[in-house]
């Protein structure tokens, strides 16, 4: 890793990026709103609070014209505008102490104002004119107080609200903007290196851990942290380097039991073939136990060989699907047929219970290989009594399909892990040498691919019951086993 490089494209740099863009681009809108539209903003405002008062003011006087003065003298101090009110029975006045235009100058306002709303159509007229004798503007506001009966020039409401200068008022907000324009931008800064620092720092700790799983090292941890989703990726980051770690496990164990297996009865296959050939050649008895031992050894040879191929295939997803409609217990029938010779030549009983025909919809071949791979798992960690016991019931719209024995069993908690590839129970630990820990994952994925539902309840020290359920189909009226 180049790491004293300046990287341009890390997260702690493209953070920093965005957020002074982001606060750039504010700066620069509050900035420009003043800059051109402070001024009408003011005035546009100014306009619309002198009608509102002024509005306020003739409800005011309309609702009780003898509190009118109070309360016209207190919204004018408040507002710190000359109001004056002209009616027939009333002339009331009040001239602000702003130190702005004189009682004079606010007079000769009115005349205008007076003139220009009898000149409009109009029965109200607000306009902005510049004081003469101040030179500040004046927002001068003139309205009938009668809107309803002809124009009377004795009933005239008079506001004027001064405008004061706002380039005075914009120049302090600009140096306050400028002050808010630095510290925005170091909070910014500060902001997203802390942010960025919050973000990478984790990120960077599980890039190095990868690396580390990388070269093989499974004791690795993914730590995230400050982040939900950085701490749901270091999760499954663990995960997979424990699933990892557990399939290279057993793949060591396995390719070790492997090349055991395939060694043990490769020597055997060849010193009996040597016996064969040099001593017991000519002496029949003899020569057919060898040959017997060569034959018994090539076979397993084959099923294990059979077992890494079928799971090969399992694995890349090649399997090719024959489904027919065929009667299972006509299957185990054929299968059991296989395990005869083994009862009675080792003194097994094989227990078969079943209905006459219960049919199912599946591929035979492989439905056969589940059947066998758990009948030959029966006899391997059967118990003493060696007694395996094959059911097969109708459940309502399925069949089961039971495999029993009365073996050491299995441990609760490696109950689920029996199904994974190369496992073997910590338990049976010498029938474990002979098997390759394939058998049950084969059965796994060759019921999962026939949607059935399968499982395994055992007891330590009790004995075992590997199980599967199909769902049965209705006889078809020619039989295609
Ligand atoms: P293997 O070739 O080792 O038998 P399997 O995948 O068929 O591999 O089985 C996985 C492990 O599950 C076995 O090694 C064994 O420890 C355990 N197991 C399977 N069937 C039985 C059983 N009927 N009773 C007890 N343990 C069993």
């Amino acid at each position: 890793m180049k790491k004293s490089k300046f990287d341009f494209f890390s997260i702690r740099f493209k953070s920093w990026l965005y957020f002074i863009i982001f606060t750039v681009l504010i700066v620069s809108l509050i900035w420009f709103l003043q800059m051109f539209f402070i001024d009408h903003y003011y005035e546009e405002m100014k306009v619309k609070e002198t009608q509102s008062t002024a509005q306020m003011l003739k409800t005011k006087y309309y609702a009780n014209p003898d509190t009118f003065e109070t309360e016209a003298i207190s919204v004018a101090i408040k507002n710190d505008i000359f109001i004056r009110l002209d009616t027939e029975k009333t002339s009331f006045v009040y001239t602000p102490n702003n130190g702005g235009s004189s009682y004079y100058s606010y007079y000769t306002q009115l005349y205008r104002a007076k003139e220009t709303l009898r000149a409009s159509k109009l029965k109200t007229i607000s306009t902005i004119i510049e004081d003469d004798s101040t030179g500040s503007k004046l927002l001068v506001y003139a309205s009938y107080m009668t809107p309803n009966s002809p124009r009377n020039d004795d009933n005239i409401l008079f506001v004027i609200a001064p405008l004061y200068p706002v380039a005075s008022t914009i120049s302090i907000l600009r140096v306050q903007l400028f002050y808010i324009t630095i510290i925005s931008a170091i909070l910014a800064l500060i902001l997203a290196l802390y942010l960025s620092q919050k973000i990478s720092i984790p990120i960077n700790n599980i890039t190095n851990s990868a690396v580390d799983l990388s070269k093989g090292n499974y004791n690795v941890k993914f730590e995230g942290g400050h982040f939900t989703e950085l701490d749901a990726l270091a999760k499954a980051l663990n995960k997979a380097s424990y699933e990892m770690q557990k399939t290279d496990f057993y793949q060591k164990d396995m390719i070790a039991n492997v090349s055991h297996d395939l060694k043990t009865p490769l020597t055997m296959i060849r010193s009996y073939a040597e016996l064969v050939q040099d001593i017991s050649g000519n002496n029949p008895k003899k020569r057919n136990e060898h040959l017997q031992v060569i034959i018994d050894e090539t076979n397993h040879l084959n099923s294990i060989v059979s077992d890494m191929l079928a799971m090969s295939r399992m694995q890349a997803n090649t399997v090719t699907m024959n489904k027919v409609d065929f009667d299972l217990v006509e299957a185990a029938n054929t299968v059991l047929a296989t395990y005869h010779i083994l009862a009675e030549q080792d003194c097994y009983t094989i227990e078969f219970n079943s209905p006459k025909s219960v049919y199912v919809n599946g591929d035979v071949s492989k439905i056969k290989q589940v059947m066998s791979n758990l009948i030959t798992n029966a006899i391997k960690y059967c118990g003493e009594d060696k007694v395996i016991i094959v059911n097969i019931k109708r459940v309502g719209r399925r069949v089961r399909f039971d495999v029993i024995d009365h073996g050491a069993g299995i441990p609760e908690d490696e109950l689920t892990h029996v199904w994974e590839r190369y496992y073997k129970t910590s338990v049976n630990h010498a029938r474990n040498a002979e098997g390759t820990g394939l058998g049950l994952s084969i059965v796994k994925g060759i019921l999962t691919i026939h949607n059935a539902h399968y499982g395994v309840e055992s007891k330590e020290g009790s004995g075992s019951n590997f199980w599967f359920e199909l769902e049965t189909v209705k006889a078809p009226s020619t039989k295609t086993l």
